[in-house]
């Protein structure tokens, strides 16, 4: 993984699992993390990492 400051928000959005929450369940995987364990979000520069705790809340997505 690159370190975070050179990374752009995009980029660090892009560790979120590229599965689609029922591609994920479908593998038997947490739908929110795809079993990363982790949860990506960028705004304005600031990086937050989330701990996935699977809790099956609605993600929320963000459609370009
Ligand atoms: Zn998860």
């Amino acid at each position: 993984m690159a370190k975070a400051s050179s990374m752009t928000d995009a980029q660090w959005e892009q560790q979120n699992t590229p599965l689609h929450p029922d591609e994920a369940r479908a593998k038997g995987l947490c739908w929110q993390c795809g079993d990363k364990g982790a949860l990506y979000s960028a705004f304005g520069g600031q990086r937050i990492k989330v701990e996935c705790k699977g809790t099956g809340e609605p993600a929320k997505v963000k459609k370009p």
